[in-house]
């Protein structure tokens, strides 16, 4: 715990001095760029892999970014997504998966490996559409290969689940948002997006230069 004691003191002393003009801006108003919902593992971080500055990304991280689909259960993801929308009127959400994610891995490997861990296989049970999906379309892959699929079906499972949200449906309907599914490669620093034209991942550079300036 101490490097990370001495990291705050590191930022009190030489980083917040520097950017003092920034975090006074940022004191007086809370108006982020994007949702950025991605998987609570530690080596996923968002304005890392954007190169944003605090206050550029409004951002909900979970065991495997999962979003539940609406219902009046109350949950933090769907708090957090009816505020950015509804109240900071983010104009994108993005949906990260990511490579060698554990909580894909634990749903490829089955409910055995979860017995001890009932909270975490109950809300794995929202990535259920991504297994199904994994489970008929490659079930004879190795096991490389359906984690990498199943990381990326499950971004498309969690999309589907934002659209159930109603505050999310109707900032669609009126044009005043877009959603994005991204996966992740840490290894490789590449990040491939979903484009529903062609139905498939494409990676992000090719989506930005292909994109119409009305998309
Ligand atoms: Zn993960």
């Amino acid at each position: 715990m101490n490097h990370i004691i001495d990291g705050v003191l590191r930022f009190q002393r030489e980083v917040h001095p520097n950017r003092e003009a920034l975090f006074h801006q940022l004191a007086l108003e809370h108006s982020p760029s994007a949702m950025f919902i991605g998987c609570a593992d530690s080596r996923i971080v968002p304005e890392v892999l954007t190169q944003q500055n605090p206050g550029s990304l409004f951002v909900v991280r979970n065991a495997g970014n999962i979003v539940p689909p609406h219902s009046t259960v109350p949950g933090g993801v769907t708090a957090s997504i009816e505020y950015a929308v509804a109240v900071l009127g983010v104009p994108d959400i993005v949906i990260c998966g990511h490579s060698g994610c554990g909580a894909m891995t634990a749903i490829l490997r089955g409910a055995h490996h979860l017995e001890k861990l009932p909270a975490v296989a109950r809300w794995l049970h929202y990535a259920d559409a991504a297994r199904d999906a994994v489970a008929s379309q490659h079930a004879d892959a190795p096991e490389d290969v359906k984690l990498s699929a199943l990381v990326r079906e499950n971004v498309l499972a969690q999309l589907d689940h934002l659209l159930s949200h109603p505050v999310v449906a109707d900032a669609i309907q009126n044009k005043q948002l877009r959603l994005h599914g991204w996966v992740y490669d840490i290894a490789a620093g590449s990040v491939i997006t979903y484009d529903a034209r062609i139905r498939k991942f494409v990676p992000i550079g090719d989506a930005f230069a292909n994109a119409t300036p009305t998309e």
